[in-house]
């Protein structure tokens, strides 16, 4: 049954239609008055769960939120949909401070923003007593618990509005996963058995793709291509890959920037800007980009070196598509990358190392993985999926060539590994195996072995991935400084052909066609009818209005809006209310003009139809 104050809002203020999954539930236990605790992935539509209930409710919702960046962000796009919202916060002159204050306690405020650190500091807990107060919400709860990824200490003094509010809800939202932290946001904030709503944190938008490194700003490249003029963040481990890949990238012509914390606030708030206003398309950062940008239509996200966990690599892909229309991911990772983080991981305090290790292995089985990309990474979180994506990964899509003969290949390479005395690594095996005849080889009369030159007829490329894959399955380690191959218990037990192991033919999984083919028919979907001259024209368009007043693009029509507008072009107002994410504010101020463009265009252009 839907509440028709939340379905009338929505329709009213965002111009959508229909609620995404669990979003009704956690309106109504607001409403309800209930606290809650929510947990959505990013992209989930979080906001609009404590943001479509303070439009119903009377009074003015305090939202925390730990970033002033997002802050901002939030209020502008509020405001552009005709809600009354502002936000408190070290960014404001006094007299800013004076004004919404005064807007607060008059009661002219639909939702408030404030930092966890303004509410206590400021004593605005006490300005909260005299004020309607309709709920409050807080946002990126995980902030609260030591055992999430961002822990900040004064998040832990929210337990004071339960004390204070006892009459009030208090409902938390995260994109956290773990059971540790979902427990402890309870507890530290004290609610009172609150509505638990876990979302499944799958990202069904979002196509995975896994390639071992070969030609790296090829590979790149090739994933930029697929999304032209449109953005998208490429991750590097180090700062100098970041210089060095945004140089390779801005000679072949990528609008791109840099982001790295080796850079000055000044120079990296400038690219970052550039980035969210659509100027730059590309940002190439080490993972100190990311946090605090709300940024909907970022179409793809590139690593070009592998995460040190899955729970990093949600987080940084889970940047992409948060709009929900398609978008993809792609790791690109060599064995080079494990041991960065190995070694890293060594120079950290000892009682961390353990389980950084297990978690880059995690991440490293990942990458070798063949099971379906969003099956593998809800798993990983404790969930699990009907069916596999079938569509969505390049597992699915079959972009990954399987050896056939795995167990037989394997047993060559580990057969080497024994013979050779388990004395070398991955680099001189291989050669070994290829039938190099280098003088390292001959000296030690390693060209006199059976297995010498046994898969003389595959790439060396090929030969090394699967060592890599062989180690990541559990079938060899690595071991001391010179990462010597060791054969485990479980590697021999393969060598007497007791398990299978699964082994990609890494050279052909680069060949595109085919997953570019498939992967087009996804996006084709969200691009259906879409004429994409006229989305050209409406997104200057958008340009326009976005810097005359100073928002990034996105606050004035989002990608999926655009598209809807492309697609039906709409010729009169009436026409204009019905395109996807025009609410009543919106329709009366950018109507005309978009209508006006629509119309030139058609008076112009002979009628062009996207596929
Ligand atoms: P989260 O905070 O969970 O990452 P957001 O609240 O930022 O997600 O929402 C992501 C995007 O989805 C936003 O652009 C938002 O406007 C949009 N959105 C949220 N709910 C809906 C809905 N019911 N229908 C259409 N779009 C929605």
């Amino acid at each position: 049954m839907s509440d028709d104050r939340l379905g009338n809002a929505l329709h009213e203020y965002w111009g959508y239609d229909s609620f995404r999954p669990l979003q009704e539930a956690a309106m109504r236990a607001v409403l309800a008055g209930r606290d809650s605790l929510v947990v959505l992935p990013t992209g989930g539509g979080k906001s609009l769960c404590y943001q479509a209930p303070a439009v119903c409710l009377d009074g003015t919702a305090i939202v925390v939120s730990p970033l002033i960046s997002l802050m901002k962000d939030q209020v502008d796009a509020l405001q552009a949909c005709g809600i009354p919202a502002a936000f408190l916060n070290s960014t404001l002159t006094a007299d800013e401070k004076w004004q919404v204050k005064s807007d607060l306690v008059e009661g002219r405020l639909k939702l408030l923003y404030v930092a966890p650190e303004g509410l206590s500091l400021a004593g605005l807990v006490d300005v909260l007593e005299d004020v309607n107060v309709s709920f409050f919400a807080i946002d990126e709860a995980h902030c609260v618990s030591m055992w999430g990824h961002d822990f900040r200490p004064h998040y832990r003094e929210l337990s004071v509005l339960r004390d204070r509010f006892p009459n009030l809800g208090v409902h938390a939202y995260t994109a956290t996963a773990t059971q540790r932290v979902r427990d402890d946001i309870v507890t530290q904030l004290k609610l009172n058995r609150p509505e638990t709503l876990v979302g499944s944190f799958d990202r069904p938008n979002l196509t995975y793709r896994v390639a071992p490194r070969s030609d790296l700003t090829r590979q790149v490249t090739e994933v930029l291509d697929r999304h032209p003029n449109e953005s998208g963040i490429v991750y590097c481990i180090t700062r100098k890959d970041v210089d060095a890949l945004h140089a390779e990238l801005s000679a072949l012509g990528y609008k791109s920037a840099p982001y790295h914390a080796g850079m000055s606030d000044q120079q990296r708030q400038a690219n970052q800007d550039a980035f969210i206003e659509d100027r730059v398309h590309t940002i190439v950062a080490t993972i100190a980009f990311g946090m605090g940008i709300n940024k909907p239509n970022v179409r793809c996200v590139v690593h070009a070196g592998m995460p040190k966990s899955l729970e990093n690599y949600q987080q940084e892909s889970g940047r992409a598509g948060r709009d929900g229309l398609e978008a993809e991911c792609c790791l690109i990772h060599s064995g080079q990358d494990l041991r960065t983080w190995e070694f890293l991981i060594s120079k950290q305090p000892e009682e961390g190392q353990q389980v950084a290790l297990r978690s880059l292995q995690r991440m490293a089985d990942y990458c070798a993985g063949v099971t379906c990309r969003h099956r593998q990474l809800v798993r990983h979180f404790g969930q699990d999926l009907d069916a596999d994506c079938q569509t969505a990964c390049d597992v699915c899509l079959s972009d990954l060539d399987l050896v056939d003969d795995a167990l037989v290949v394997a047993q060559k390479i580990l057969s080497s590994v024994y013979r050779q005395g388990e004395r070398f690594g991955a680099g001189y095996t291989a050669r070994v195996v290829t039938g190099s005849t280098e003088a390292r080889i001959v000296e030690n009369r390693h060209d006199e072995l059976s297995t010498h030159g046994i898969l003389e007829h595959e790439p060396r490329s090929a030969v090394m991935a699967w060592i890599s894959q062989l180690v990541s399955q559990g079938f060899m380690e690595k071991s001391g400084e010179y990462s010597v191959l060791k054969i485990t218990p479980r590697g021999w037990r393969l060598l007497k052909g007791e398990c299978q192991p699964k082994l990609l033919r890494a050279e052909r999984r680069s060949k595109s066609s085919r997953s570019t083919g498939k992967a087009a028919k996804g996006e084709a979907a969200s691009w259906k009818g879409v004429d994409r001259d006229l989305f050209e024209i409406l997104r200057e368009l958008r340009m326009e209005y976005a810097s005359q007043r100073g928002v990034p693009p996105y606050i004035v029509f989002g990608d999926a809006s655009l598209r809807d507008m492309a697609r039906l072009k709409p010729t009169t107002i009436e026409e204009f209310q019905t395109v996807y994410g025009v609410g009543t504010k919106k329709c009366a101020e950018f109507g005309d003009e978009f209508v006006r463009a629509i119309v030139r265009y058609l008076s112009s252009a002979p009628e062009v139809t996207g596929e």
